[in-house]
């Protein structure tokens, strides 16, 4: 099996103003005076503050990326941001298809598939998010929901590019509450077997982050477990402490 870099990214949802960037300078302190992080490490803070991060965090490896994107590149769209700013403002990578967008703003598959390609074009690293809500793991359909999401999100096209993918149990979200360390490693092995059905011995070389209430107390366990390669953070992200301690954990 290829070694895959793990990959943590901060998902700052709609926290954060200028003053959060001093959290910023305190997790590039912790980086960059403490033992080498083995993790990628990306900071996708609100579109206001996407060029901020990416050039204050430059100097300690911090990444920026984005949480959405428009899936055009310019035009009549009030209020959207399209994957070429983010580039532009020195993003990287861009969050697709989180469930809090699926669910606020009704975005399907198809767009996000649409949304992950325009960021590719733009020559960002989507994170593509899927994830079961409860009642549909009660149901026993967790892994069928999430195949579904990916078969419809992933774009053909990733195979010749680099594309995340997160899994994130929409009730694991922002709750406290994970599914099991034998969960999430069915879960990933399941995203792993689709990525290689549709992308050959390719499919090996994708990062699957896991997400929803990763924080430091179960970090370490849950980073370890085969087929997860990094965390996608809500909350905890939002304090350089915690966050360095999530990173760490890898
Ligand atoms: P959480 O959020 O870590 O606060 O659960 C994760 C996410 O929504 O990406």
């Amino acid at each position: 099996m290829t070694t895959i870099s793990p990959l943590i990214a901060g998902n700052w949802k709609m926290n954060g103003v200028s003053q959060s960037l001093d959290e910023l300078t305190e997790l590039a302190n912790l980086l960059t005076t403490g033992e080498a992080p083995r993790a990628v490490v990306v900071i996708c803070p609100p579109a206001t503050l996407v060029a901020a991060v990416a050039a204050q965090g430059a100097s300690s490896g911090i990444m920026a990326g984005g949480q959405d994107c428009h899936a055009n590149a310019s035009g009549a769209h009030t209020g959207d941001v399209s994957a070429y700013m983010l580039a532009d403002a020195g993003a990287q990578f861009v969050i697709v298809g989180h469930s809090e967008r699926r669910a606020d703003h009704g975005e399907t598959d198809d767009q996000v598939r649409l949304k992950a390609e325009a960021a590719i074009g733009a020559g960002l690293k989507p994170i593509i998010c899927v994830g079961e809500t409860e009642a549909q793991r009660d149901a026993g359909q967790a892994e069928s929901v999430v195949a579904a999401q990916l078969a419809a999100s992933i774009p053909d096209g990733a195979g010749q590019h680099e594309v995340i993918v997160a899994y994130e149990p929409i009730w694991a979200i922002g709750t406290g509450r994970t599914p099991s360390n034998d969960d999430i490693a069915q879960m990933h092995a399941s995203i792993r077997a689709r990525l290689v059905d549709r992308f050959g011995p390719r499919g090996n070389e994708f990062r699957i982050l896991y997400g929803g209430s990763l924080k430091p107390v179960n970090a370490r366990e849950i980073l370890a477990v085969e087929n997860v390669n990094g965390g996608l953070v809500g909350g905890a992200s939002l304090l350089a402490k915690d966050f360095y301690t999530i990173i760490s954990a890898v």
